[in-house]
C-alpha cells in the first residue's frame, strides 16, 4: 500500500464528516452537480465525492476521491517528499496524487508546491554549479587572450 493510499482511506473512513466538507466547498459544487446529473466525470458512491482520473479498468479505480480545500495542503508534500515519491517533476507528482485525489485547480497547486520545494532548488543550483566550474575548467584560457589582444589591435573596443 502506497501512503497516498494510506491517507485516502483515513479520509474515507472519516467519511460522513468528510462528505459534509465537500458539500459545503463552493469550489466542489459543480462536481455535486453534475454527479447528481448523472455525468460520466463526477461519480457518488456511499455518499462521497470522486472524479474520474483514469479510464483504465472502468471500476471505482478509475476515480479519485474530491478533496474540499482544508484537506489539500498535506498531498502535494506526501506526493512529491516522500522516500517512495522521490522529488519528482510536476507532472508526475501531480499524476500520481491523480491516482487518488482530485480538486479543482489540483495542476497549479502541484506546480506551484514543487516550484517552490527547497530540496529541489538546492538540488539544481548544486548541478548548476558543477557546469559552470566544468565549462571554465575547458574554456581554452590562450584563446581568450588571443581574442582580447586581436580585438585591441583592430581598434574595437569590446573585449
Ligand atoms: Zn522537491
Amino acid at each position: 500500500m502506497t501512503d497516498l493510499e494510506a491517507v485516502r482511506k483515513q479520509k474515507e473512513h472519516i467519511a460522513t464528516e468528510f462528505s459534509k466538507q465537500q458539500k459545503s466547498d463552493p469550489s466542489l459544487q459543480i462536481g455535486w452537480t453534475r454527479a447528481e446529473r448523472g455525468s460520466n466525470e463526477y461519480k457518488v458512491i456511499h455518499g462521497l465525492l470522486y472524479k474520474r482520473t483514469k479510464f483504465e479498468t472502468n471500476t471505482v479505480d478509475d476515480f479519485a476521491l474530491v478533496v474540499p480545500q482544508e484537506h489539500r495542503k498535506d498531498l502535494p508534500i506526501i506526493s512529491h517528499d516522500m522516500v517512495s515519491a522521490g522529488h519528482l517533476g510536476i507532472n508526475k507528482t501531480k499524476d500520481r496524487l491523480m491516482n487518488y485525489f482530485y480538486w479543482p485547480g489540483i495542476t497549479q497547486d502541484v506546480a506551484n508546491y514543487v516550484k517552490r520545494c527547497q530540496t529541489c532548488q538546492l538540488t539544481a543550483s548544486v548541478k548548476k554549479k558543477r557546469a559552470r566550474i566544468i565549462t571554465s575548467v575547458f574554456a581554452d584560457p590562450r584563446r581568450a587572450t588571443y581574442v582580447k589582444y586581436h580585438d585591441r589591435h583592430n581598434g574595437s573596443n569590446h573585449e
